[in-house]
């Protein structure tokens, strides 16, 4: 749909660069992000601000004082309320042209097919591997670019997963590289926030068909020394999720 004159002013600094079609076709993308903390929250802010046309935003917890150092979507007086409720009113007022659900649920083998539904992408907001497996079956199956990231102290690990293309996450941790599963991740605030934020511009990279999109390869980012080291991925034999053979 052509741009309103409201939305010519409001992504009047992007439109230079995302060009009127590249924006309108940002507003078309329904995107899923799972998990609404520190990686998820972030990204959900900047894909609404972007100008996204509809956004799931699933999480079945609710906000705590612990949350606050690093996932900027909440404040003290939201403290007990479900986080996706407290997400959807702030992001509401940030861009009221993004349709915006909030699904106080977890990802589970039960619901997976109907909150996935027609989304056009997800975005890994996700704090536990169970979850990322299954986000990464449902992906393969119905072919959904998937954006993974995750953290844990200064450091940060981003790829993003093309179905029939790139290896999957199964490919990816199934086999040699490890990514450790503890009740919870401890991490320095502004580590979450930067990965997050990264997702989202692999996500306009591979909609706008720009150049630069990080994929086939892992990056694990040493912040405490500012080093990105690139792991190139491979494809699993045999993959149990995305079947292909090497
Ligand atoms: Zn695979």
């Amino acid at each position: 749909m052509k741009l309103s004159k409201e939305e010519k002013e409001r992504y009047s600094r992007q439109l230079p660069v995302l060009k009127e079609k590249g924006q309108e076709k940002v507003n078309d993308l329904k995107v899923l992000v799972s998990g609404v903390g520190g990686i998820g929250g972030t990204a959900a802010e900047y894909l609404v601000r972007l100008g996204i046309g509809e956004i799931r935003l699933l999480d079945p917890d609710t906000v705590e004082l612990s949350n606050l150092n690093r996932q900027i979507l909440y404040n003290k007086d939201d403290i007990g309320r479900n986080k996706v409720d407290v997400a959807f009113e702030k992001l509401k007022k940030v861009n009221p042209n993004v349709d915006i659900e909030p699904i106080p649920e977890k990802l589970r083998r039960d619901n997976l097919h109907e909150i996935f539904g027609d989304m056009d992408a997800f975005v890994d907001g996700l704090d536990n591997m169970q979850a990322r497996y299954l986000a990464n079956k449902e992906c393969v199956k119905k072919d959904i670019p998937y954006f993974h990231a995750a953290c844990e102290g200064f450091e940060s690990r981003l790829t993003t997963i093309i179905p029939n293309e790139t290896p999957c996450l199964n490919c990816i941790y199934g086999g040699k590289i490890e990514i450790k599963e503890k009740e919870y991740e401890p991490t320095v605030g502004v580590v979450p926030g930067k990965i997050g934020i990264i997702e989202v511009e692999q996500l306009i990279k591979y909609f706008l068909d720009l150049k630069g999109l990080f994929k086939d390869k892992l990056v694990i980012f040493d912040e405490k020394n500012i080093k990105p080291r690139i792991i190139d991925l491979r494809k699993k034999k045999n993959c149990e999720v995305c079947g292909s053979i090497d």
